[in-house]
């Protein structure tokens, strides 16, 4: 069909020309994308034609053009473009350049957020989203054997999803590192590739997606200021362990606690300043270590039946005529009390490793019954038992583990020289983001100093 109208329109895409074949034979095919102020199109040829007027068209030129054939689109699943028709190049058809014109028209952008919900029929979507992180690029072999660059990187738009988006060859290399830094990209016709379900990628397609870097406009400038915004409140969550809201299921995420952790050497060098400024050297501080060794000798002592108090008693006796030694109790130093009863209570030595060098704690109470799994009157009854298979295995099982523990300093003092001495205050398996959490604090505490 050939009707006498004419368009004015910009080129946003020039496919170039390319070589089919299919079951009807070769050829060769043309494809540019064409917008004006109401919208976009395909425009096609096809074998001579396409020959013809395939060094014409330029991108980001303006054209005049007349007398093409319109026909429904076939092409739609190959792109984002929202039209019904296409055009088709003929021999006839008029194209002359006219002044170069930005085009009124914003292409519809799709949320990361959307694209679960689309039609599995829609393959090409536009959207814009900002780079927040970025795979090494590498080398990828296509199923056809060619081999390519391929760059993944990951976007995330106002809705506050992520996605990883695959870039190959030259588009690859032109992320390069500086473009990575947090820029705004545009991108048209990328293609959905959908794996298990609500599981998906991006891919620049071959040919036909279109990726603006730091684009101009509404969109891009409200992105560059909601991630602005959000970059803060990520900061301020990180500084004070704040709730999170999770973009997915928009419930309140219990971030868990920023755990900050120190080595053996960071904690002596703040606690010798400390000292030297006359303070008594007690510090508290979060360590990741494992224990290397543990002392048997001295394991159980008899201590206060206080809860509060735990402290060591002593045993008082008085001496009869009968040569007995009747008992009178237990007498705790630190209630000033006599009790008749005692409680078996912990007091373990361990030696603590961390990739700074290795001291000697003493883990009490419950923080050693954390430790090794039992109480003490239950470890009484293993160490009884002659075979001592149970007790020694009860002893070393949780050597070697990694665990989190919170330590207390003090300094003993012997004749003139001050020791550094550590008491476990508990113990806790590492939490991985706990401790990502703090990693991140110290990065952000550092960078504002
Ligand atoms: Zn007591």
């Amino acid at each position: 069909m050939v009707m006498d109208w004419q368009i004015y329109v910009r080129v946003t895409k020039v496919h170039g020309l390319r070589r089919y074949s299919n079951a009807r034979g070769s050829g060769f095919i043309f494809k540019v994308n064409l917008m004006d102020n109401s919208g976009e199109i395909v425009l096609m040829g096809f074998d001579e034609v396409a020959q013809q007027f395939a060094s014409i068209f330029l991108e980001d030129a303006c054209y005049k053009i007349s007398d093409c054939r319109i026909n429904i689109q076939r092409c739609g699943l190959y792109t984002a473009i929202d039209h019904k028709h296409e055009l088709v190049l003929e021999f006839f058809t008029q194209i002359s350049p006219i002044a170069a014109f930005q085009p009124k028209f914003t292409p519809r952008l799709t949320l990361i957020k959307e694209i679960p919900n689309l039609s599995n029929d829609i393959l090409f979507i536009n959207t814009i989203g900002i780079i927040s992180d970025a795979e090494d690029p590498f080398i990828y072999s296509a199923k056809s054997g060619r081999q390519t660059l391929r760059r993944n990187i990951k976007l995330v738009d106002r809705s506050g999803y992520p996605v990883w988006l695959a870039v190959y060859g030259n588009q690859a290399s032109e992320i390069s590192d500086a473009v990575l830094n947090e820029q705004v990209i545009l991108i048209k016709d990328v293609k959905i590739v959908r794996f298990g379900e609500n599981k998906f990628n991006l891919h620049m397609w071959f040919q036909t997606s279109i990726m603006l870097i730091e684009p101009s406009g509404k969109k891009a400038e409200d992105l560059r200021v909601w991630w602005k915004a959000e970059r803060n409140n990520e900061r301020q969550r990180l500084m004070i362990g704040h709730d999170s809201i999770d973009p997915e299921t928009h419930q309140t995420n219990s971030t868990p606690a920023t755990l900050v952790t120190e080595s053996f050497v960071q904690v002596e060098e703040r606690i010798s300043s400390c000292i030297a400024k006359g303070s008594k050297g007690e510090e508290y501080f979060n360590l990741i270590a494992v224990a290397t060794i543990i002392k048997r000798e001295n394991v159980i002592y008899a201590g206060c039946p206080v809860l509060l108090c735990r402290k060591k008693v002593t045993e008082i006796t008085q001496p009869t005529s009968s040569g007995n030694q009747p008992r009178l109790g237990y007498f705790c130093r630190n209630c000033n009390e006599t009790y008749n009863h005692f409680k078996y209570g912990f007091a373990v030595k361990l030696f603590l490793k961390d990739y700074s060098g290795g001291r000697w704690v003493t883990i009490f109470n419950d923080a050693a019954e954390e430790f090794l799994g039992q109480s003490p009157d239950e470890l009484i009854k293993l160490r009884e038992d002659l075979s001592g298979f149970d007790f020694e295995h009860v002893m070393n099982k949780n050597l070697f583990k990694r665990y989190v523990f919170r330590l207390k300093s003090y300094v003993s003092n012997f004749f003139e020289d001050h020791r550094i001495e550590y008491n476990v205050i508990s113990l806790t398996k590492p939490e991985p983001r706990s401790i990502s959490y703090g990693l991140i604090k110290e990065i952000l505490t550092l960078e504002s100093t």
